[in-house]
């Protein structure tokens, strides 16, 4: 077993060289297929035999480049059978990376979010954007959330839980997931501790986004959304390319429109200097206990998130290493 193990790395290491010079040479040169051909059949035979007889099937080469653009394709799809089989093991028997992403409402949990979304390749779940969908759908949730939300109030421990229950068991999120506005009260931490520990997890990572609370309502009532990305903009901060200021000195909503797809941008309801007295009670009053309950996992990593957006990109990243 160790020997095929040896074996199969050496092999693989000398096909993917082999395979890479004789893809850089000339076209013409069928030298450079064969030792591509005959290095990839070597690599591959110890991958599995139905690469290898794929490999063997291959026509004598009339076009080189179409024959090195074939054994590519062989080479990739092989690959990316054992990276699938490796990820299968990794899902089924690690523990998953279960991120709270903490902060209070302007605190760039929506900007740094899908950042590390994309280093980590595990999905954010913003609870807000969750209840925001299903008010926008009318549904049961959506009715009883609607008028507490546009008020600024907590929507129920029962509704958050229970969708936040049914999301984590979707595909999207067998490596891990990143919860953005969820747990927001002691009960739903507990709530989420004890579904994770049905499965042996827990939360491994709190990153909380430090902002005093003066420097908020000016991020939070400036703020205009993207509604189908998510993307974010700031009347003055980060004005999308359209915006045009009127007589008043404030922008003509017409104007505001997302960079990328020229659709229109729309402000929040709860975004208002009134709803963000009332987010802010619930924040420091209800949410901040949080952090006590996970400081002595040693989880919680506290960055400054009153610099420029680099400043605290470096601090999430430092926090998110081990
Ligand atoms: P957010 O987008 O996270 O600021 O959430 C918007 C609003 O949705 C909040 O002000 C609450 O009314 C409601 N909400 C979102 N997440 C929760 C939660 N975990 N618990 C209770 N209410 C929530």
């Amino acid at each position: 077993m160790y020997t095929r193990q040896i074996c199969r790395r050496v092999a693989s290491g000398a096909s993917r060289r082999s395979f890479a010079s004789a893809a850089s040479k000339e076209s013409s040169n069928s030298i450079a297929y064969l030792v591509g051909a005959a290095a990839a059949v070597g690599g591959l035979a110890y991958y599995n035999s139905e690469s290898t007889n794929k490999v063997a099937s291959l026509e004598k080469p009339k076009d080189v480049d179409q024959a090195l653009a074939d054994l590519k394709q062989i080479v990739d799809s092989t690959i990316a059978a054992e990276i699938a089989v490796e990820k299968e093991k990794f899902a089924k028997y690690w523990p998953r990376s279960i991120m709270i992403l903490f902060g209070p409402p302007g605190a760039g949990k929506g900007t740094h979010g899908p950042k590390i979304e994309n280093l980590m390749g595990i999905p954010q779940l913003s609870t807000g954007d969750m209840l925001r969908a299903a008010v926008a759908a009318g549904t049961e949730v959506g009715k009883k959330a609607k008028a507490v939300m546009a008020a600024g109030g907590l929507v129920s421990d029962d509704i958050v839980v229970g969708i936040i229950r049914d999301r984590i068991k979707e595909e999207d999120c067998k490596f891990g997931f990143i919860l953005d506005g969820f747990p927001r009260t002691l009960v739903q931490a507990e709530a989420l501790d004890k579904m994770l520990s049905e499965e042996g997890s827990a939360v491994s990572k709190v990153i909380e986004l430090s902002v005093p609370d003066s420097v908020l309502e000016e991020r939070i009532c400036g703020r205009w959304i993207h509604k189908k990305s998510g993307r974010s903009y700031h009347v003055k901060f980060a004005p999308p390319k359209s915006m045009v200021i009127g007589e008043d000195g404030k922008p003509v909503a017409e104007s505001m429109k997302d960079d990328e797809t020229g659709e229109a941008l729309m402000q929040r309801k709860d975004d208002t200097s009134t709803a963000l007295v009332k987010r802010l009670q619930g924040y420091h009053g209800e949410t901040v206990p949080i952090l006590e309950h996970y400081a002595p996992n040693g989880v919680v990593k506290s960055v400054n998130a009153n610099q420029k957006m680099n400043g605290v990109w470096s601090e999430i990243l430092a926090a998110l290493s081990r």
